[in-house]
């Protein structure tokens, strides 16, 4: 077994034409290099933008792995606006958990509550379209690849790319793969997630990434692991209202979240990274591993024992070990001299999972790039793609910037004492500004203003940051020195 379970996919929405809108054709080729969600999600946007559109994948088939994620509002609106054929499906296969928190002992702090991202409107009316989802990976990608095969794109499989440039004339950009053949276009997205192959054509250099001390065990195993040891079943169960539930243990030095749902128990466990971990999802580690670890930390030691039989449950394989590393803010995520290869996903940003950004803010990218080129064909004149590339990456930075910075104060609000004392200021989980989001409108509404500023020096002010907070540069070892220092965290705005 590796770090996934067999989740059925094949309740699927048949096969057959879409009922989603084409925008008309822009003449403007997109290649996409990585079928993660954000490589898919761009191909689907590109496509109903009128784009040409070919997406290319290093593995040999649609990847079943991984466990669950977050979708946030924004991207739900999204799909539930304008992909109607995905909308019903999406429904099906997401799950509304409740929550519900504990001490490290078992004691539960918290009865389940239904979560959401913020219960009420500006007018402090409860707002549905707010709904927690969570989504499997495997599930949600296969949703996506099911509706790109409606619009008759197929996956090219086995393109493992390790270069990406611009053509001499600077008409196209393209991709180089192990086997040596290339594929040109007149836009290359680099979608292919952390490590990305791109970074020699657009920063010079990759960006560099260390250990913030921090690793998280994570797991996905089938419930007939547990089935037969009745307390651990009984203990991690369903809601009697049938919701599942996110169980979130915490301590000073750890937290360990259990989701459990009618299929599959999911967990993760944040522990002081011993120098074993990695950013991999395809290196795993055994559950004796893991209770050895474990042991070291008085705190994580006091763990009932029925919750090491759950560790204990995970068949061989099925654990990662998944290095927390910081990165600072990547403001450029175009080619500089033509534009035409862009970043988009985690191959541009990564998040830390306290942000719970990780797959949203890259489908927003996704949502952000297809408009931008749609824009830059709209008058008919051949398509300023430099331009349009720019704009995504004005539109995109300080918002993702933003949600970094957000990931790593929530983070280090659990695991920093010192910041503990300023938690007032920081206490915040995932802020109106991001998922009362409308990506699309956005740039239809944004889009000349921040060609005008990157053209002629115009003012430009993005808002789709907290309202109020003026973006300054930021890097991690400033922030993490100030906490050391005692000094206060600014946000100014409001970041609720
Ligand atoms: C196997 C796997 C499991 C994951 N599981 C989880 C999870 O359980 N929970 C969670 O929150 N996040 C998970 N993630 C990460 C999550 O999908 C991303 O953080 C987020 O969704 C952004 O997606 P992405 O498409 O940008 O990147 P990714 O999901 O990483 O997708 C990148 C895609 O590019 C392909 N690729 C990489 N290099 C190349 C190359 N050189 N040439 C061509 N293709 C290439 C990869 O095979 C992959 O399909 C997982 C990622 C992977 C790859």
């Amino acid at each position: 077994m590796s770090f996934n379970v067999t989740i059925d996919t094949s309740a699927q929405a048949p096969h057959g034409p879409t009922t989603t809108k084409r925008h008309p054709s822009s003449g403007i080729s997109v290649l996409i290099v990585g079928a993660g969600p954000v490589g898919v999600y761009t191909a689907l946007e590109c496509w109903r933008k009128g784009h040409n559109v070919r997406i290319v994948e290093r593995n040999p088939a649609a990847s079943t792995q991984g466990d669950s994620f977050t979708v946030a509002p924004q991207i739900i609106n999204h799909i539930t606006k304008f992909w109607p054929d995905m909308a019903e499906e999406n429904e099906r296969i997401s799950e509304e958990p409740w929550i519900s928190y504990y001490r490290f002992n078992g004691e539960r702090v918290t009865e389940p509550a239904a979560f959401d991202f913020g219960t009420k409107n500006e007018e402090g009316v409860a707002v549905p379209e707010a709904k927690m989802r969570r989504h499997f990976r495997p599930k949600f990608l296969k949703m996506l690849i099911s509706q790109l095969q409606r619009l008759g794109i197929e996956i090219e499989y086995g393109f493992r790319a390790v270069d990406y440039y611009e053509t001499e004339d600077g008409q196209h950009a393209g991709a180089i793969f192990a086997d040596g053949s290339k594929i040109e276009a007149d836009v290359v997205v680099a979608a292919d997630g952390i490590g990305t192959k791109s970074y020699k054509a657009i920063t010079g250099h990759e960006v560099r990434a260390w250990s913030s001390g921090w690793a998280t065990f994570r797991a996905t195993v089938p419930v007939d692991c547990i089935t037969s040891d009745a307390e651990v079943n009984e203990r991690f169960g369903v809601l009697d209202n049938g919701h599942p539930v996110i169980q979130m243990w915490r301590s000073k030095e750890c937290t360990m979240v259990v989701y459990r749902t009618k299929d599959v128990v999911t967990w993760g466990l944040m522990h002081k990274d011993k120098g074993l971990a990695e950013e991999n999802w395809h290196k795993s580690v055994e559950p004796e591993q893991v209770l050895e670890i474990i042991a070291q930390s008085p705190e994580a030691n006091e763990l009932p024992d029925y919750a090491k039989r759950l560790i204990r449950a995970a068949p061989s394989g099925a654990i990662v070990d998944w290095s927390l590393l910081w990165r600072n803010p990547q403001p450029v995520t175009t080619s500089p001299r033509t534009g035409r290869i862009v970043q988009a996903g985690d191959a541009a940003h990564t998040f830390l999972p306290s942000s719970g950004s990780g797959v949203n803010q890259g489908i927003e990218d996704s949502i952000y790039l297809a408009s931008c080129l749609q824009l830059a064909a709209a008058d008919g004149a051949k398509a300023d793609v430099k331009m349009a590339t720019k704009v995504y990456s004005k539109l995109r930075f300080e918002r993702v910037s933003c949600c970094q910075k957000l990931g790593l104060l929530n983070h280090e609000r659990r695991v920093n004492i010192k910041l503990a004392a300023d938690a007032s200021k920081v206490k915040i989980e995932y802020g109106r500004w991001i998922w009362k989001h409308d990506p699309e409108q956005y740039v239809y509404d944004n889009y000349t203003q921040a060609l005008d500023h990157l053209q002629h020096g115009t003012p430009f002010q993005n808002t789709n940051i907290p309202p109020g907070y003026v973006h300054k540069p930021w890097s991690v070892d400033q922030i993490m020195a100030d906490i050391e220092e005692g000094k206060p965290v600014e946000l100014e705005g409001d970041w609720s």
